[in-house]
């Protein structure tokens, strides 16, 4: 259901009106995870502000370590739903479990499976079972072969609606957090009709590496990214490190637009 034999012509994914896939290069961006109303509020505003189409941001986090902050649960969501009723932004956050759909979906635009659940075939039917737009990461360690597959499980359910998200792979490499696979992008984007998006924020770790990668990622192809911008990244809850200030986030916008504009 994912190869372009099938389908020769992109998979265009309507979130709200913003169109993912055919040409247009979105902005997903906003913090790993909502803290408080603050601090979703000024994300909203700022990431609005400097063009992003769409709000980002974690209620329920998959935390490697259970003694870091895991989120704010059902109120991260609510706040997630006052920012967009203040801003417009359509909001992408994670679900992780299948029994989570629900109350997810009631307040999301976008359901996001993590990398780390990208092969919870249970949580993939559940959210394919939805119809609503699904953005499926690629696994620490997954294979290109075993994320179209991840893919193929939501689109089984009846639901096309599948933006794949390309977040760094596990390597032997240590001094970044992961190493960003720009051929997956590329290759996914010819073998697939699937739109492909990039997270450099999780592919780097390191905020200073995310505006290079983001560029890479359009110039390889990709048909947006996802990016974590913080009004005050020394004070987050969560990945702080990887995270954009304002400033760095609005000084990318045009860049991206630019290499949008020349591929
Ligand atoms: C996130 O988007 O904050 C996140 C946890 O990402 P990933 O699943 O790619 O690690
Ligand atoms: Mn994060």
């Amino acid at each position: 259901l994912v190869s372009r034999e099938v389908r020769p012509h992109d998979t265009i994914v309507d979130v709200r009106g913003i169109k993912v896939g055919g040409g247009s290069t979105v902005v997903i961006a906003g913090p790993c995870s909502v803290e408080s109303e603050a601090q979703i509020m000024e994300s909203a505003r700022v990431v609005r502000e400097a063009g992003a189409s769409m709000l980002r941001g974690g209620a329920f986090k998959p935390r490697s370590s259970p003694y870091t902050f895991r989120g704010l649960g059902e109120l991260g969501l609510q706040l997630l739903a006052q920012a967009r009723d203040e801003t417009g932004l359509p909001i992408v956050t994670e679900v992780m479990t299948p029994t989570d759909v629900e109350l997810v979906a009631r307040y999301a635009d976008v359901l996001q499976i993590g990398a780390r659940n990208m092969q919870n075939y249970q949580l993939l039917e559940e959210v394919g079972r939805t119809g609503m737009p699904v953005l499926l990461k690629r696994g620490l360690s997954a294979t290109i072969e075993e994320w179209l597959l991840s893919a193929e499980y939501v689109i089984a359910q009846g639901n096309p609606n599948v933006i794949l998200c390309e977040r760094g792979i596990r390597t032997f490499e240590t001094a970044t957090r992961n190493t960003m696979d720009l051929n997956a992008v590329a290759l996914a984007k010819r073998r697939t009709h699937l739109p492909v998006i990039v997270d450099p924020s999780h592919g780097t770790g390191k905020w200073y590496l995310v505006p290079p990668l983001a560029l890479a990622s359009i110039a390889a192809g990709a048909d947006g990214l996802i990016m974590e911008v913080h009004p005050d990244p020394d004070r987050a809850k969560s990945d702080g490190g990887q995270s954009l200030n304002p400033e760095n986030f609005a000084a990318l916008m045009p860049k991206i637009a630019a290499v949008a504009a020349a591929v």
